[in-house]
């Protein structure tokens, strides 16, 4: 079985009941994350998800909506360590390795002097102890990697791939991501307009976590549909890619008013099943 954690399920405009984009995936005892958006690491806790239990991160592109907990994840992650987790692997378009460099790298990180700070000083090697480590404190490793679209990681039994996606190119590189395991495969659309490669990249999934920001006359004739994909288009991109369930998410702050419009509209062109998104929302298939 496979758990999805919706962590944060909005827009960068903030709401009562959703905010930015992140999510979490359990495949056997591992939990994988994709974006880090908006108060995802408080919304892992929770969800009574570790930032400990989660050692790779995916980023589909660098708005902030995607990846503005970043700093507060692996802070969160190193201030809670022990010493035993696995090291962190972290993945996305540019510029997540100059990302990661900026907030953690040695010396020059915007928050270098918390980890000097963390390791050195006798309150924080206490507190480290008293979780179970074992002095001397190491600063944990992170590997971070800018990718392309292809194969971007692989497990026993799982592997990962990713294509490129239509959103704010040049300006930003974006990337959605397909997870193929032994129990189920699933694909995250990032945030795109509608394109051929996504369609690709989710042909028979069992799941398609699918941004749907706005209904289809709310985007005519306006930039949006350059960018964003309409619960129609939405729906249109998951039979053309005969997923069997769709999970709408990135929903327009405003859209909870109109959900029941929203699903007619999805449901006109899609058969299989939906899901609208809502935050701490478990989905397992
Ligand atoms: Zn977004």
């Amino acid at each position: 079985m496979i758990n999805l954690k919706i962590l944060c399920s909005g827009t960068p405009t903030p709401s009562d009941v959703r905010w930015g984009s992140a999510y979490a995936l359990k495949m056997g005892a591992e939990w994988f994350m994709f974006d880090c958006g908006p108060a995802a690491t408080y919304k892992l806790i929770k969800s009574k998800i570790s930032p400990l239990d989660i050692s790779n991160l995916f980023f589909t592109h660098h708005h902030s909506d995607h990846d503005a907990d970043y700093a507060c994840f692996l802070l969160t992650r190193f201030d809670q360590s022990i010493g035993k987790e696995k090291e962190l692997n972290v993945y996305g378009p540019p510029p997540t390795k100059e990302l990661t460099d900026k907030l953690i790298g040695e010396n020059d990180g915007a928050y270098w002097h918390d980890f000097v700070a963390r390791t050195k000083h006798p309150l924080s090697l206490w507190a480290y102890q008293e979780r179970g480590g074992k002095l001397p404190r190491p600063i944990p490793k992170v590997n971070s990697y800018n990718i392309n679209p292809g194969i971007v990681s692989s497990g026993k039994d799982w592997e990962i791939t990713s294509a490129r996606v239509e959103h704010v190119q040049p300006y930003l590189d974006s990337l959605a991501y397909r997870v193929d395991y032994s129990e189920g495969s699933i694909v995250f659309s990032g945030d795109t307009k509608p394109c051929q490669a996504l369609i690709d990249l989710s042909a028979n999934a069992d799941v398609l976590v699918m941004e749907c920001i706005r209904l289809e006359n709310e985007m005519k004739n306006n930039a949006t549909s350059l960018s964003e994909t309409s619960a129609l288009q939405a729906g249109k991109m998951a039979e053309e890619a005969n997923v069997k369930l769709l999970v709408l998410t990135h929903q327009a702050h405003y859209l909870d008013s109109v959900k029941d419009d929203v699903l007619k509209e999805v449901k006109t062109n899609y058969k299989g099943g939906v899901i609208w998104a809502d935050e701490l929302m478990t989905v397992n298939f």
